[in-house]
């Protein structure tokens, strides 16, 4: 068995312009540094498929997807950008892009629920956490790990699965959609009081919010994964894992102020993975959400696929 791998070069075609952080270039580095680390040769590299209006509808409304969808396809073929908020802009590659991102987790779903593979990493963008059920915000349009975590539950007929969230801003797309889903469990942390301003007060009791002081270092946070989000996991006996894996709380990273390092990452992967092997027969499907220090990203996502690939 294996950990899939899933990216497509259409996922650098969505384009925000010069110095936007969350540029095609991140994925550049994540696969530069899976080259020359040699960890390529571990993974079961594989061409995500474009996703369905269908599969986008199960965590997004229909009006939103309908629009989005048309928005980005005048852009396309008008070659131009169009603004949704400061940071988040429609480019001539977004409509390709955002598909690819979502139709990876879902034929990462499928693959690691169909024995095809063990667990997947799903090295896309744009990413999803910030999208809401009708709102793109924070870089994101579509949400793909509720994509892809709405698919098990509905399509597969999973009835457990946990949303494990490790970016350094909260995930309040992914909470706005699956609050209330007692089929989920989202645990998360985030740096308090940065961008989205959101999470200190969850919006459902199937939601483990940790905001975090900045500054904090990893040893901390370790410690309030180990006390919160284990014990709930363990209890919830979660059949699948989904991880929204952004790099951003990384301590080289200046769009956040938390102090982690790769061991961190390694040491948090380590903690899912057990989980998963125990509840879930192994599987997990995660998707990169931030990370915006090329450097620091491409070492992280090493860190974090060291563990799912057993290196
Ligand atoms: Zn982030």
């Amino acid at each position: 068995m294996s950990t899939a791998f899933y990216s497509h070069p259409e996922c650098r075609l969505h384009d925000m312009g010069a110095g936007h952080p969350e540029c095609p270039q991140r994925l550049d580095a994540i696969a530069d540094h899976l080259r020359a680390t040699g960890l390529d040769i571990a993974l079961d590299f594989r061409d995500p498929p474009l996703a369905t209006e269908e599969q986008i509808e199960r965590a997004h409304a229909t009006g939103y997807v309908l629009e989005i969808l048309d928005q980005m396809r005048r852009v396309r073929d008008l070659g131009e950008h169009h603004a949704i908020d400061p940071d988040t802009t429609l480019a001539g590659g977004t409509l390709q892009a955002a598909l690819r991102s979502a139709g990876a987790a879902v034929a990462a779903t499928d693959d690691v629920l169909a024995g095809r593979a063990t667990n997947a990493f799903c090295a896309v963008r744009p990413p999803g956490h910030h999208a809401t059920r009708d709102q793109a915000m924070g870089f994101c349009f579509f949400n793909n790990v509720a994509i892809a975590a709405r698919h098990a539950l509905d399509v597969h007929g999973l009835q457990r699965v946990a949303i494990i969230d490790f970016d350094v801003h909260h995930g309040n797309g992914t909470e706005d959609i699956v609050a209330g889903d007692e089929r989920v469990l989202m645990c998360s942390f985030f740096q308090d009081q940065l961008y989205p301003f959101s999470g200190g007060v969850p919006k459902g009791t199937n939601m483990l919010n940790l905001p975090i002081p900045a500054y904090t270092r990893g040893g901390a946070i370790r410690e309030l994964i180990e006390m919160m989000w284990m014990p709930r996991l363990e209890e919830f006996r979660p059949q699948m894992l989904f991880v929204s894996a952004g790099f951003d709380a990384h301590r080289e990273d200046d769009l956040g102020q938390l102090g982690l390092v790769e061991a961190d990452y390694e040491w948090i992967t380590q903690r899912l993975k057990a989980l998963a092997d125990r509840h879930a027969q192994g599987r997990i499907v995660s998707c990169l959400e931030g990370g915006y220090n090329l450097s620091a990203l491409a070492r992280s996502v090493a860190a974090h696929l060291r563990v799912l690939a057993d290196m």
